[in-house]
Parts: C-alpha cells; sequence; structure tokens
C-alpha cells in the first residue's frame, strides 16, 4: 500500500468516504456509452473492458447509461434495464470488477428528447435541434410512472451487483428537460415554479434512496452550467443540489451545458480543466463530496484540482480508454508512462454517434479486450520498422512489448512523423502527449531507435532482419493546377515543417482536415482560447462567474481580431468541413468563422499567377488577389522503398499512410500497426 503523504500526488490518491464505502482514491471513471451494450456478447466485452480499469485503479466506475424503460432509450435498440430478466446479464460485469477489487455503479441514463426514435417523451413536446424526432409531452401521471421507472431501476442494479447508481440528470437528458424553462413550458405540478420543475429530480432520488437502503451509492449528476439562454441560474444550481442532498444523494457529479448548446465542453480545443472554477462555487454550499469533470486527463491537472479544493474527487472518462493504468501508473510513480487523451473524439464519441463501438485513437486495445492482445510470442524475431510516425510508433511498440528485438529507422531528426506538424495547430497541444509517451515507451521496451537514417534496399540487406516493416507515411498531392509551381504557393509542409513565411493575404487551397488546421494555425495571433481559461470563456461567450442565466445570456462571444485575411476553398458544393468528425467539426467551423476565414466550396481552380488565384464558381470568374497560396490537397502514399524491396525479392508489410493514403488518420495508422504488430 502507497503511503500517500509519500507520493507527488497525495490529495489524487486519497481515499474517500462515500457512506459507509470507502474508495481507495479521488479517481472516477466517469460514464461513457462503448457501443457494446447492444451487441450481441456485448456483456462479456464490457465485463474485460471494465475489470481492466478497475485493476487498472480507478477509484470507482460508472457504466455507459442504461435506460430505465423503454421510451428512455437513447436508440431503439438501446440497453435498458428494467426486469428481473435483464439483471443476470449485468452480474458478469459486477463479478468481474469485484473479483479485482474495483468497485462500480450503473448509470440510468432517461435520454427523453435526445433519443433517436419515435417514441420520445418529455416534459413538453419541443423537438431537440440536434435529432429528428418530437417527443411527446408526458401526463401526470405518466410522469410519476418514469419516476417508478427509476426506482425499479436502481433497485434491479442493486440486484444486479452494481455498487450504487448514478441518476443522470444534466447534459440535456430527460430530467434536465423537467428542470430548464427551455424545454419544460408545463403548467401542471412538474412545471413552471423551480420547485415543480425540479420535483422528478427529487422524488427520484428521494424514492430511489428509500428502495435501496443507506449504503448504496446514489450518485446525481447536476448540471451546474447549462450553456443555454434558457438553462438554470446560479441561485437554482444551488436549491437543487441541497435539496438533493436532503433526498438522499451521495455525491454529486458535475454536468457542464446541453448537448445541443454550441460551446464545446470536451473537445480538445477546450484548455484542461476548464470547467473545475464551477464545481468549485458549489463548494461549502453542500456536505456530500463533489466531483469536478470536463477536460482532465492529466495526474498533474487532476492533483492541483483537489489541491485548490476545487472538488473532492475528479471524474476521468476518455483518459481511461487512452490509459486503463492511468492510476497504477500515478502510484507506481510512472506519470511519464501515462498514454494521454488527446481529447480527439476522434474513435471514441465519433464511433459512438456513427452507431460502432467505441475505441480509442491512442490506444486500440480500449473496448478490444478480448481480440487485441499483446502477449509474449514464443517465436521471437529481429524486426525493422521504417518511419517513426503514428503507424511505425505503434507497431515498433507493440512487437517489442510482445518480446521482438526492433528496430525503428527514422528519416529525420525526431518521431513523430506528421505529428510533429500536428502539435503546432493551435487546438492541438496534447499531440506533445502521445510523442512523449511513445518516446518513453520506445524507451522502457528497449527499441533501438536509429535517428537521421533514411533507409533503403542496402540497409535492409544488411541488417538480416526476419520482418520488414514499411510505414513511410505520405507524400503531399500535386493538385495540377497551372502555375502551381509559383513563388507565392507553399504546401502546409512549407508551413508547418519549414517554417517559409506567409503573407497577410492567404488563400487555403483544400478544405480537408490540414486545410482546416492551416487555417487554424495562420489566424491564431493573441487567440491562446486553447491554453488559457479565461480566454476560452471569453471566446465562447461564458459568463467567467456563471453569475448569469445559464452562464452565456447577455455575454456576447469575442475573439482577437485576425491578422490575416484567409480564403479557404474546395471544389466540392457541400458545406466546408463537412467531412470532419462528427462531434468535433462543428466547432472548427465556428472558430473559423469566428476568424472571419472566407469560405468557398464549389471552386474550380484555372490557374496562379502573379495576380493570384483564378477560380470560377458556378461559372463566374473569380481572382484571390493574395501573398500566399497554401496547397493542402490532399496526400499520397510514400512507398518507394517497398517496392524496391519487392523488386529484389524482400518481402515487407505495409502501414499507415504508404499503405493507404486516403482519408489517412492517425486512428486508422495507430490501429493498423499495433494490429499487426500483434500478429507478427
Ligand atoms: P507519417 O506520420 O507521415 O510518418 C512517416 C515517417 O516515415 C516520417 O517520420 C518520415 O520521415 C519517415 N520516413 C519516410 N521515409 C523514410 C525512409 N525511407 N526511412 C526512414 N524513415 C522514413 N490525424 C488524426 O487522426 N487526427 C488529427 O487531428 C490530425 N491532425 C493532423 C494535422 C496536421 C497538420 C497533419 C499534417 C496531419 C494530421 N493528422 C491527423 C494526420 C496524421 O498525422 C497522419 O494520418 C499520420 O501521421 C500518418 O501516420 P504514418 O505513420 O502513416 O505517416
Ligand atoms: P483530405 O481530408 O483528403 O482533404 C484534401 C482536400 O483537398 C479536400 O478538401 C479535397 O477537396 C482537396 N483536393 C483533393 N484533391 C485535389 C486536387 N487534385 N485539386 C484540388 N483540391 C484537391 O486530406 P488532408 O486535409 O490532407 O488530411 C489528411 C488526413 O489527415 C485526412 O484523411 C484526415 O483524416 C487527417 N486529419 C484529420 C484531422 C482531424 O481533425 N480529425 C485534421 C487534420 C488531418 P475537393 O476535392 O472538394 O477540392
Ligand atoms: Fe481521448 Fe481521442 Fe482516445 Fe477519445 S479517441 S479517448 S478523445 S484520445
Amino acid at each position: 500500500m502507497t503511503n500517500v503523504s509519500d507520493t507527488l500526488y497525495p490529495h489524487l490518491l486519497k481515499p474517500l468516504r462515500v457512506g459507509n464505502i470507502t474508495l481507495q482514491n479521488r479517481v472516477l471513471m466517469g460514464s461513457m456509452h462503448t457501443g457494446m451494450e447492444e451487441e450481441v456478447g456485448g456483456f462479456e466485452n464490457m465485463a474485460a473492458y471494465y475489470s481492466t480499469r478497475a485493476r487498472g485503479g480507478a477509484g470507482l466506475i460508472i457504466t455507459g447509461g442504461i435506460a430505465p424503460s423503454r421510451v428512455g432509450r437513447a436508440m431503439l435498440l438501446s440497453a435498458k434495464l428494467s426486469n428481473k430478466k435483464e439483471v443476470t446479464k449485468h452480474r458478469v460485469i459486477t463479478d468481474a470488477v469485484h473479483a479485482e477489487g474495483g468497485l462500480i455503479c450503473m448509470q440510468i441514463l432517461h435520454t427523453g428528447r435526445y433519443g433517436y426514435h419515435p417514441f420520445v417523451v418529455s416534459a413538453s413536446a419541443i423537438k431537440s435541434p440536434i435529432t429528428p424526432f418530437k417527443p411527446r409531452a408526458l401526463s401526470s401521471r405518466s410522469v410519476w410512472r418514469s419516476i417508478e421507472d427509476y426506482v425499479n431501476c436502481a433497485s434491479l442494479a442493486q440486484q444486479a451487483g452494481y455498487d450504487g447508481v448514478e441518476i443522470m440528470g444534466s447534459e440535456g437528458y430527460f430530467i434536465h428537460q423537467f428542470i430548464a424553462t427551455h424545454t419544460n413550458e408545463r403548467t401542471d405540478e412538474w412545471g413552471g415554479l423551480f420547485e415543480n420543475r425540479i420535483r422528478i429530480a427529487l422524488e427520484i432520488v428521494r424514492q430511489t434512496r428509500a428502495a435501496v437502503g443507506p449504503d448504496f451509492i446514489l450518485i446525481f449528476r447536476l448540471s451546474m452550467l447549462d450553456l443555454l439562454e434558457k438553462g438554470s441560474t446560479w441561485e437554482e444550481v444551488v436549491i437543487l443540489a441541497k435539496a438533493l442532498e436532503e433526498a438522499g444523494v451521495s455525491i454529486i457529479n458535475t454536468g457542464i451545458g446541453w448537448h445541443e448548446a454550441r460551446i464545446p465542453t470536451i473537445a480538445a480545443m477546450v484548455p484542461r480543466g476548464c470547467f473545475t472554477w464551477v464545481t468549485a462555487k458549489l463548494r461549502g454550499e453542500v456536505s456530500v463530496p463533489l466531483i469536478t469533470t470536463n477536460r482532465i486527463n492529466t495526474p498533474e491537472v487532476a492533483e492541483s484540482v483537489l489541491a485548490r479544493g476545487d472538488a473532492d474527487m475528479v471524474s476521468m472518462a476518455r483518459p481511461f480508454l487512452a490509459d486503463p493504468n492511468f492510476v497504477n501508473k500515478v502510484i507506481e510513480g510512472r506519470v511519464d508512462e501515462i498514454n494521454t487523451c488527446i481529447g480527439c473524439n476522434q474513435a471514441c464519441l465519433d464511433h459512438v454517434f456513427n452507431r460502432k463501438r467505441s475505441s480509442c485513437l491512442v490506444n486500440p486495445q480500449a473496448c478490444h479486450e478480448l481480440d487485441l492482445i499483446y502477449e509474449k510470442k514464443t517465436s521471437l524475431k529481429r524486426i525493422a520498422v521504417v518511419g517513426a510516425g503514428p503507424a511505425g510508433l505503434s507497431c515498433a511498440t507493440v512487437a517489442a512489448e510482445c518480446g521482438h528485438q526492433v528496430t525503428l529507422f527514422e528519416a529525420s531528426k525526431e518521431i513523430g512523423g506528421q505529428f510533429n506538424m500536428a502539435k503546432q495547430i493551435p487546438g492541438k497541444e496534447e499531440f506533445h502527449e502521445t510523442l512523449r509517451y511513445f518516446s518513453r515507451r520506445l524507451e522502457v521496451l528497449n527499441v533501438n531507435v536509429v535517428l537521421n537514417q533514411k533507409v533503403d534496399l542496402a540497409i535492409v540487406k544488411a541488417g538480416h532482419f526476419d520482418e520488414v516493416v514499411v510505414a513511410t507515411g505520405v507524400l503531399p498531392r500535386e493538385p495540377g493546377i497551372a502555375g502551381q509551381d509559383h513563388p507565392k504557393v507553399l504546401s502546409y509542409l512549407d508551413v508547418l515543417r519549414d517554417k517559409k513565411e506567409v503573407g497577410e493575404r492567404v488563400a487555403v487551397v483544400g478544405a480537408g482536415g490540414i486545410g482546416f488546421d492551416i487555417c487554424e494555425y495562420l489566424s491564431h495571433e493573441g487567440d491562446e482560447s486553447s491554453v488559457d481559461v479565461g480566454a476560452f470563456l471569453t471566446k465562447w461567450g461564458i459568463d467567467p462567474k456563471n453569475v448569469v442565466r445559464g452562464g452565456v445570456i447577455g455575454i456576447k462571444p469575442d475573439t482577437p481580431t485576425p491578422t490575416r485575411e484567409i480564403t479557404l476553398l474546395q471544389r466540392k458544393t457541400t458545406r466546408l468541413g463537412a467531412g470532419l468528425g462528427k462531434t468535433t467539426g462543428w466547432i472548427h467551423r465556428a472558430s473559423l468563422k469566428t476568424k472571419k476565414i472566407n469560405m468557398v466550396p464549389g471552386a474550380q481552380y484555372n490557374k496562379i499567377d502573379d495576380e493570384g488565384l483564378h477560380y470560377l464558381v458556378d461559372g463566374n470568374a473569380h481572382v484571390l488577389s493574395v501573398d500566399t497560396i497554401v496547397l493542402c490537397t490532399g496526400q499520397v502514399p510514400l512507398r518507394d522503398l517497398h517496392t524496391e524491396l519487392e523488386k529484389n525479392g524482400i518481402s515487407s508489410h505495409l502501414i499507415g499512410g504508404a499503405d493507404v493514403a486516403t482519408e489517412l488518420d492517425a486512428k486508422r495508422a495507430i490501429n493498423q500497426g499495433s494490429r499487426l504488430a500483434a500478429s507478427l
């Protein structure tokens, strides 16, 4: 047992008493839907997933949301717990977690009008802007029945062996839809006055506590900052928190923002620990422990939040996808080995919203604990991995973890490949962490790293390797526009890697991920919103004291005036950025809009000359008189080495951009590298 006063993280590792239960530390693994809830065999997979996190030291785990009734489901086939028959399958999860010495609560989530099916219900019949179905307003009697559903669900969760439940009352879900006038226009005992609107929350807690007894953990996720004009005031938040305590909650967890609020709350461009000050405001108002959340992804941030007294416990959800052993690594003094969540949402939330199983860009084993296993091999090999981008790094480290003797070659002076460009983009500072993680992993696993070495046939031959992996990445695609060699023209490599000078008037050709990133980069001056909490709140129009209703009413978003005049163009006639991530694309678009970037779809490029960029839109000719044109027109595979090896009868494995450059992202590169390595 570690003596917490001996560690650098005494607050984080300090036990916390909740009712009659002692949590071993102050780290909560927050609720995340995984997509496995609905799969055949999904509960066995979830048992492996949650028990891995329990073994990794999480103080308390909360499952993804489980509906208390049919109408409360997120989708028609989403998981629910409303009858005895459904109890058994949950047992496999609770048994597995308890076998590892962990504690687990089940989240009860009624999505209300956020459900994706035609039977959705809510306080009033007001459709949400982010879902297609208009809800039916519940009758007063049906509201009482919904309360019974929650109580029944909590009792069944107790029978299934859970240590408690979290009642989801924030983020704009069912209970929240009663609390806020935004969605509650009722005139009966469930609407109108605030005391009526919070009645459902209090009845659920009171009746649940009566049903489950005093020792069962009862967490309420309370919205403390709605980020909507018709959200709650701070006074209302405090009244509700006190009433919840009186009704019997054991802990209050923090909710920030409705899903429909157009303000980012968890994506990478939100500064770390951005909202813990909101939870801090509630301290002293109630005596139950408070949990704070959102963009806490390192032990340092978590420790400082607790040391400052913002909360009694921190919730981290995605960081447990990225690294199930987060807490154990803190306990063992190996924080530099933590695989940090970079807030990209690419393999977690984007998957869930695309109805795919969740995983993690930096850790493809997440939610694949039973099908992607890194185990020591009996036949050990000498392996050469050529290229230290994300594909090569993941392949080299997993191969070494499996016991192979690995040499990783990199032509440039540093590992990372394109991540060395990505990390310079405002809002993508977290990419530094992935490079730190891989760098340390290479050391720990004794991978032989050879930098400044462009590999050719002779080097491969001389090495007598058993396996050769080619992860040489990509080259920027030349778009074939007349005049593309004009001195005004730069590629994104020239800008980000070689730091070539860019003028004040700029055309960015190609509006994929990199085109958007280049616009962020070139319009960045004075915009510190991705690292500075105050600048972030100002940029997105959030009251830094959370005094005004919803934290936003009457506050105008404010971005520093851009120093460059930038136009972003694409050939497609669709909205720019339509192909970006489902849960982050809107943020990138909104950010560029606030920076007054001119967006041009449907451009047909004619030529580039001293005048600038000549193009047509709908047959009308335009000239963009600019100083610099930056080409972000996609990429093609760089695989000369592979071809040369093949010609000489040496077989090699192709991964990452060298394999397929189209729509390549780091998620695919890391997944492919890891899976190949595990199979060698
Ligand atoms: P690369 O990263 O290109 O690495 C290839 C490596 O091989 C290079 O280091 C190169 O020097 C080396 N090499 C080449 N030839 C040789 C040789 N003969 N010998 C030795 N070494 C050699 N993806 C995301 O998923 N999310 C994002 O948010 C994101 N943002 C991005 C932002 C920018 C600005 C850029 C440029 C890319 C971004 N990407 C993002 C894309 C992501 O970085 C790539 O998909 C990923 O890097 C591809 O990995 P890779 O290993 O295949 O290739
Ligand atoms: P991309 O997403 O494929 O975009 C390439 C852009 O160039 C498109 O807008 C395309 O649009 C245009 N284009 C393609 N061929 C062209 C041609 N011949 N002439 C003119 N325009 C052309 O590629 P990328 O932006 O280079 O990004 C590379 C990969 O990195 C992507 O697959 C992406 O997933 C990943 N990435 C992800 C993020 C992220 O935030 N998730 C960020 C950066 C990069 P039109 O055809 O309409 O002109
Ligand atoms: Fe974090 Fe990205 Fe992994 Fe999601 S996919 S857990 S945001 S690193």
